[in-house]
């Protein structure tokens, strides 16, 4: 722009501020706002997250044991973006969280009760959380549905325990699974019932028991208006993490036989040896299986990764909210500097960038992708959902559920140690810690609210998608400072030690911060700490 003739420099373009010897996180930095010339609704976010996955929203979930397994990947998918089922388990678990995310339509799990013919009911409790009991050969889902006992059946019954055979309705009403919320709605109200079992076509599996109560509680959540991520294999589209060591190529067949679309080699540091031979593995094997690589925060991490034959990069080190990489290993990037500088290197190759860790708000999201990722994982700001793992427990008069990384003792204690100790290593010294966070509801309702509000951003910056964003940045048209309202401040605790201390975020947020002082420096409860 020019004034008088004269050139007014206007903030720093992404290409200095990022050139200076400073690491950033996302808070350290502020986009200046740009020219609004279209509504917020002409604001697409749809993206890729692999050289051949397209999603319709840029949000992938991590690969945690708090975080994703099948009803967050449903939920992910059904929203357009992405669930990566995590490997702290055994393969053939893993394989079934990812085929009972694919078998179903409707982004909906529910944990029905079965009994064998001869069984009867114990007691009220087998109603507590469904309103009708399945009667199976088996008692589990794996045989033909035989019968269904209501609970106003067994209510109105005189002898109480009376095998289910003798009072269950046989040949009870089923819709196939199928049908997609529409169809199972309008199945609903022709037949004027209040629940019915949906049953797989291929092996009369009992899949899930709806009842009018969840259709409407669904068809209530708002709509973002993009595609589900619906893969070739027309079911939903999940993906899965798994490591680097020789054991992992059996993994990787139980993964790709559950119909996997997409894998995630897992790693704190991604640029060695076992990654590479790795992504050359899995690319000679599985051809039509795209492999994400990572995590990398440099230019030099990435392009190794990229000659090898990645499909996608994975960025953050150290970046994650329950994290202490960079304060155990004195290894990693500020965040906003490494999406900035992979995305430079990724995007001239064609290979898109998943910016991981640190998100803790929508504005987090918008910096993510405007620096040039293309999608963003995220761990702590899903954790809270009805869909992560976990039971909800109480805290101080607050609902929260557990969150813990995946480098922490307890997480490693289960096996995932692979991650953090690379190699054999006896003496497991922790990278992360274990925390709380508070009650968010279901991903279907605050997803769409938190997109509709990147979009907002993505408007007041003139970007209407974010290939537009990237070329805006690229062009030195978009301009950034360094924003001191962020700068965090040192403050000393009672207990003489010294905690990092940002400004007051949303409560509903556990920060990184306060897990840290929570659980390394003054062992308080995360949630009280939330400061
Ligand atoms: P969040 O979204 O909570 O800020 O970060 C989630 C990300 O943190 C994960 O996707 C993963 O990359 C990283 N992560 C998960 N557990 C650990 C851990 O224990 N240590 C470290 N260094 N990173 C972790």
């Amino acid at each position: 722009m020019m004034m008088n003739g004269a050139p007014i420099e206007d903030g720093f373009p992404a290409e200095r501020l990022f050139n200076q010897g400073y690491s950033y996180t996302y808070d350290d930095v502020i986009f200046l706002p740009h020219f609004i010339d279209f509504p917020t609704d002409a604001v697409h976010l749809n993206t890729k997250l692999t050289k051949n996955i397209h999603l319709s929203i840029p949000c992938v979930s991590s690969p945690m044991d708090t975080v994703t397994e099948s009803s967050m990947a449903l939920s992910m998918a059904a929203l357009g973006g992405l669930g990566i089922v995590h490997y702290n388990n055994l393969a053939s678990e893993q394989a079934a969280l990812i085929r009972s995310a694919k078998s179903r339509r409707i982004p909906f799990i529910s944990d029905p009760i079965f009994k064998t013919p001869s069984d009867s009911i114990d007691s009220f409790d087998d109603f507590a959380s469904s309103p009708c009991v399945f009667v199976t050969q088996s008692g589990n889902s794996k045989s033909k549905l035989l019968g269904v006992v209501a609970k106003s059946d067994w209510e109105s019954l005189s002898d109480k325990d009376a095998p289910v055979s003798d009072y269950m309705s046989a040949s009870p009403v089923t819709a196939p699974s199928s049908y997609s919320l529409e169809q199972v709605a309008s199945f609903l109200a022709s037949k004027k019932l209040g629940f019915v079992p949906l049953v797989s076509e291929r092996d009369g599996e009992v899949l899930d028991l709806v009842t009018t109560a969840d259709v409407e509680r669904i068809c209530g959540f708002p709509k973002l208006g993009g595609l589900p991520s619906i893969g070739k294999d027309g079911d939903f589209m999940v993906g899965a993490a798994m490591g680097t060591r020789e054991q992992d190529k059996e993994r990787l067949e139980h993964l790709v036989k559950a119909g996997a679309n997409v894998v995630v080699l897992d790693s704190s540091q991604g640029n060695s040896i076992y990654q590479i031979e790795m992504i050359k593995y899995v690319k000679r094997t599985y051809p039509d299986l795209d492999v994400v690589g990572g995590n990398v925060v440099t230019a030099y991490q990435a392009q190794n990764l990229i000659q090898a034959g990645a499909d996608a990069l994975r960025v953050g080190m150290g970046s994650g909210s329950i994290c202490t990489t960079q304060e155990v290993c004195a290894v990693g990037r500020g965040q906003a500097t490494a999406v900035y500088k992979v995305s430079s290197i990724a995007e001239q190759c064609g290979v898109p960038v998943i910016a991981d860790g640190g998100i803790a708000n929508s504005g987090h999201i918008v910096k993510a992708l405007v620096l040039g990722a293309s999608t963003v994982m995220m761990g702590s700001f899903l954790a809270g959902s009805n869909e992560a793992p976990g039971i909800y427990e109480y805290q101080g008069g607050r609902r929260i559920k557990k969150y813990r990384g995946m480098g922490s003792l307890e997480a490693m204690t289960k096996g995932s140690d692979v991650r953090y100790l690379g190699d054999s290593a006896k003496l497991k010294v922790a990278q992360g810690v274990v925390g709380a966070v508070a009650d968010k509801g279901s991903v279907l309702k605050f997803i769409p609210y938190t997109m509709q509000a990147v979009k907002q951003g993505f408007q007041d910056l003139g970007a209407s998608s974010l290939q537009s964003a990237h070329d805006l940045l690229k062009s030195r048209i978009l301009r950034l400072e360094v924003w001191l309202r962020f700068v965090q401040e040192q403050l000393k605790l009672k207990a003489g030690c010294m905690i990092w201390y940002t400004m007051r975020r949303n409560p509903s947020e556990i920060s990184k911060l306060s897990f840290r002082a929570a659980n390394h420096v003054c062992n308080l409860d995360p949630v009280q700490c939330d400061i």
